[in-house]
């Protein structure tokens, strides 16, 4: 690997290196740690991120990403059009109960979640979610699958754990930049 925690020079290089795609910066303790730091780079205006120059030309954001708060970074100063990402998603998953009153089959619940990855912060596949069917005693079932770009796979169950337990972040974790001038 190579690469220390939080090693923003580092970082702001992959980012830039793939225009568009949104890129790991940094795990933070601290939430309120973490969204500052966003905001700064975001903002490019402080010279604590002398990596993310020039101003505008970045978006970052900040996500719980297990017990920690991830901050994740995207260059978009390549002049093409970037889609913003959503702070949410609704999908549809397999409820088969928690196992404690043994077998219950299976219902699908529409639950909405945010659109990071609860694991790393990521971006969720928000942006792949397409029909699936399952079978269950012999009844076909849709539900939503998607993949995320993080490797990590959201199992039906966590999911349903997560729409009951994650808040739902307050704001659009990504906000538009204005240009001026
Ligand atoms: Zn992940």
């Amino acid at each position: 690997m190579g690469r220390t925690r939080n090693d923003h020079a580092a970082a702001a290089a992959a980012a830039r290196a793939l225009p568009g795609k949104w890129t790991f910066a940094g795990n933070f303790p601290s939430s309120l740690t973490a969204k500052s730091v966003a905001r700064n780079i975001s903002s490019g205006r402080l010279p604590n991120y002398p990596a993310y120059q020039p101003a505008g030309a970045w978006e970052a954001y900040a996500a719980p990403a297990g017990d920690q708060e991830s901050v994740w970074v995207r260059y978009i100063g390549h002049g093409e059009p970037v889609a913003p990402l959503p702070d949410r998603m609704t999908v549809r998953v397999a409820d088969r109960g928690d196992g404690t009153r043994g077998y219950v089959g299976l219902e699908v619940v529409t639950v909405t979640i945010a659109a990071t990855c609860a694991e790393c912060g990521g971006p969720r596949g928000w942006d792949t979610v397409r029909p699936n069917w399952t079978c269950e005693d012999g009844a076909w079932y849709g539900v939503d699958t998607w993949t995320n770009g993080c490797g990590h796979v959201d199992m039906f169950a966590a999911v349903l754990r997560e729409a009951r337990l994650r808040p739902l972040p307050v704001a659009p974790p990504s906000r538009p930049v204005e240009v001026i001038g």
